[in-house]
């Protein structure tokens, strides 16, 4: 198996937002806040080869949405889903699976694009593009809360178009050549794909961890739907992941790409930070 991260750009989102009850004197230590209380986010995903089956696990926030929208977001940085790729020398139909943890404009939105005469097209043509009938179901009525996060033109497309396939979360196991982890405090069932890579397991931590400034367990996101239940999900997989010596992937954290934890008197702290290709 080969994994690679892909880099695709950074946006802002509101710091408090991004951790709930936390106080800002304290995250602010770990992500500075800038004069309109923004922090800066990755938004960082995942290939796995595995065999001849080339799964990319989300995809970015695309390029759909008018300027109005993006205005609020202050997207940055050189990075593109497709230059990453092209980057390792993938190119869009090569992907055979698309993996989407949920469907949340910051992981699916690159998961579809415009095509020269406006209408939706895939932006990876020949995948199979994953989500979960409960998800799904969540995310096409969606309530009041989250309404702005799961925007349409991002969701549909990929019904109508043919390409929407649902895990079967009870037989779940290896069918992409890693395992799904669900939870559901940060939605309902967002899946985290939990593999094994150069001896060590790697676990895809999309919002259940966005970053390193989240290990600590009240360190939640005031976008969280079930806050309680995140801590409960939170606190299980961090100690499990300190024990197992878990490489965790972070999806939003702003300088690394990758973290372990270990258990302290204070409970489960960051051990270290590294690249994944430091792995
Ligand atoms: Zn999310």
């Amino acid at each position: 198996m080969e994994v690679f991260a892909l880099d695709t750009g950074y946006f802002k989102l509101d710091g408090g937002a991004m951790f709930g009850v936390v106080p800002k004197s304290l995250w602010s230590r770990t992500n500075p806040a800038d004069e309109n209380n923004l922090c800066t986010w990755a938004m960082r995903c995942l290939l796995v080869v595995e065999g001849n089956r080339v799964v990319l696990v989300d995809t970015g926030i695309g390029d759909k949405q008018d300027s109005r929208f993006f205005s609020h977001y202050y997207l940055h940085g050189d990075d593109s889903l497709q230059k990453s790729l092209a980057k390792i020398g993938v190119i869009p139909s090569d992907i055979t699976d698309v993996f989407l943890t949920h469907l949340h404009f910051d992981h699916c939105g690159g998961a579809v694009r415009y095509g020269s005469h406006g209408q939706y097209e895939l932006s990876f043509p020949n995948a199979k593009y994953w989500s979960n009938a409960s998800h799904w179901e969540w995310a096409t009525r969606p309530n009041p809360r989250e309404k702005a996060s799961f925007l349409e033109e991002n969701i549909q497309p990929l019904q109508d178009l043919g390409a929407l396939h649902f895990v079967d979360l009870e037989h779940k196991s290896l069918f992409l050549g890693f395992d799904v982890i669900t939870v559901d405090g940060h939605t309902e069932q967002q899946m985290l794909p939990k593999l094994r890579y150069k001896d060590k397991t790697l676990v895809f931590m999309a919002d259940l961890l966005p970053s390193v400034g989240h290990i600590p367990l009240p360190y939640v996101m005031g976008y969280d739907t079930r806050p309680l239940l995140t801590l409960q999900e939170k606190q299980a997989f961090l100690e499990e992941a300190a024990r197992e010596n878990y490489v965790l992937f972070l999806e939003h954290d702003p300088n690394y790409s990758c973290c372990t934890v270990k258990m302290t008197d204070k409970g489960v702290r960051l051990d270290q930070t590294f690249q994944l290709d430091e792995l």
